[in-house]
């Protein structure tokens, strides 16, 4: 096995054991990048020398002999919507093309103080809006495990370097289905936090209420690893609660016997496709072979909650964007027109068509005339939604789905059709709306070698009893022990 398809649990005690130093290891993955970037265009900056810069400062630090994070000296992707301080930081948009922050997101602080090593930023859709990455202003990115398929969105490069181990973890944002939809289709874990547990600072916003910043990983173990090192503490973010993850090992791998797991069979018969609704079983059913209870339980309102989703996170991403106004840090254009005009150029040439769409979306429901007909409508929903789930998981202690309803779709497959796209989202939308973690974990293949993925939905701050469920899947099937060949 090559040292790259390694885990990060493993990776770590060749670095304190020293029989590796991280500039060797931070030297093999940026080939590895190298080599296929080309073919997947999953990075769009390598950050060459700063990643073998943090990765001296890492063996320092092995070499000093202090007490060092599981993260100390091991490469981690970075969406390009995370801001990082003097490594250019672009939402994956034309209007932020040149932009390099000058100052770090939280999140990146938290890294920076444990020596993990900045590899560089993954591609995504532009400003996180889209479910292929085929919103990103730069180049389409590709599934590792079929090269004319997607890797899902937004954070699709981010699920992409993993799962073609260019990187043993990386970070991606979740609003809708972000980090979950792109885990699922390209096989490997994601995990989108409970609002709140890691902080937004520094994460470009789309939908305030909404986004969450996560990791991405080959083995639950490594995406603890990483939730963990993100969700320490942030003075920035008021929505930050104060209750970082401690990673654990034994708690991950406790049994299951005995808990119970909600499953909405009518709403999950009515949108997964037959290959995806039978593996799904399968993942159940093993569930229950461990000593877990199945219930059928029905979530009321969330067939509305794409519906809801559609109008709460393009109101706030229209309030959101409207800093990019070609003045300040944007690219400008139309100078020679006045203000009016620079405004107008700037943000025409500067946005792409998904993002005007949601902005046009977003400044309508949240129009005089409009606003209670949707905006406020969909408020109202949302906390019903909010208050589906609290009671549900009164009753269980998690509510399982498949995470899409149909493995990878082709490039350019649903471009032309919007909701179709929107569509892909139809298991994940909720859970933001409410709040709760959500964590999608590979769950096998379909006839076509395409992965499929299982979500799994908990109480607020209870990541742990989703990580326990997700290893006994991982434990006995081993999904992750398979690469995909570039
Ligand atoms: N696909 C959804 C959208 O386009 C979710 C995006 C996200 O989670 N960032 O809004």
């Amino acid at each position: 096995m090559s040292l790259y398809e390694k885990p990060i649990t493993e990776l770590s005690s060749l670095l304190t054991e020293k029989q590796i130093t991280s500039v060797e290891l931070t030297k093999i993955f940026l080939d590895r990048i190298d080599q296929t970037n080309p073919t997947l265009n999953s990075f769009l900056t390598i950050s060459h020398d700063i990643a073998l810069a943090d990765a001296a400062a890492a063996d320092q630090k092995i070499q000093s002999g202090q007490p060092t994070h599981p993260l100390c000296g091991i490469p981690v992707g970075i969406k390009d919507i995370i801001c990082t301080q003097d490594i250019k930081t672009t939402g994956a948009s034309k209007i932020l093309e040149n932009f390099v922050p000058s100052y770090d997101a939280t999140v990146i602080a938290h890294l920076r103080e444990i020596s993990a090593v900045r590899i560089g930023k993954t591609n995504c859709d532009e400003f996180a809006m889209g479910s292929s990455n085929e919103n990103s202003a730069f180049a389409n990115c590709k599934n590792p495990w079929d090269l004319s398929c997607v890797p899902g969105g937004s954070s699709g490069g981010s699920a992409a370097a993993v799962s073609s181990r260019q990187t043993p973890t990386s970070l991606g944002t979740d609003t809708g289905g972000s980090i979950r939809q792109p885990a699922s289709l390209c096989g490997i874990v994601g995990i989108k936090p409970t609002y709140g547990r890691v902080s937004r600072f520094g994460s470009m916003a789309f939908a305030s209420s909404l986004d969450q910043i996560g990791p991405f990983a080959n083995t639950i173990e490594d995406a603890a690893i990483v939730l963990d090192a993100i969700s320490q503490n942030c003075t920035q973010d008021s929505t930050y609660q104060g209750k970082p993850y401690n990673y654990v090992p034994k708690h991950i791998h406790a049994e299951i016997k005995g808990k119970t797991i909600g499953v909405d069979w009518a709403f999950i018969e009515a949108y997964a496709s037959d290959e995806v609704l039978a593996n799904f079983k399968q993942q159940i059913a093993f569930f229950e072979s461990l000593g877990a209870v199945s219930k059928n339980i029905s979530i009321a309102h969330q067939k509305y909650a794409s519906a809801c989703y559609y109008i709460i996170a393009p109101a706030e991403a229209s309030s959101n964007l409207a800093r990019y106004d070609g003045i300040r840090y944007t690219t400008q254009k139309g100078q020679e027109g006045g203000l009016d005009q620079i405004y107008v150029q700037s943000r025409s040439e500067g946005f792409g068509a998904e993002v005007q769409r949601r902005i046009l979306l977003g400044t309508f429901v949240l129009s005089a005339g409009y606003y209670d007909a949707y905006y406020n409508k969909a408020c109202h929903i949302r906390n019903r939604i909010q208050n589906d789930y609290k009671q549900a998981l009164q009753e269980v202690d998690i509510i399982a789905t498949p995470t899409t309803p149909a493995p990878a779709f082709k490039l350019g497959a649903k471009t032309n059709n919007p909701l179709e796209m929107y569509h892909a989202d139809v298991f994940t939308v909720a859970i933001p709306l409410a709040g709760n973690p959500g964590l999608s974990i590979p769950t096998g293949f379909n006839k076509d070698n395409l992965p499929l993925g299982m979500q799994l939905v908990g109480r607020h701050f209870d990541e742990e009893t989703l990580f326990q469920f997700g290893h006994k899947i991982q434990r006995e099937f081993q999904h992750h022990t398979k690469v995909p060949t570039l």
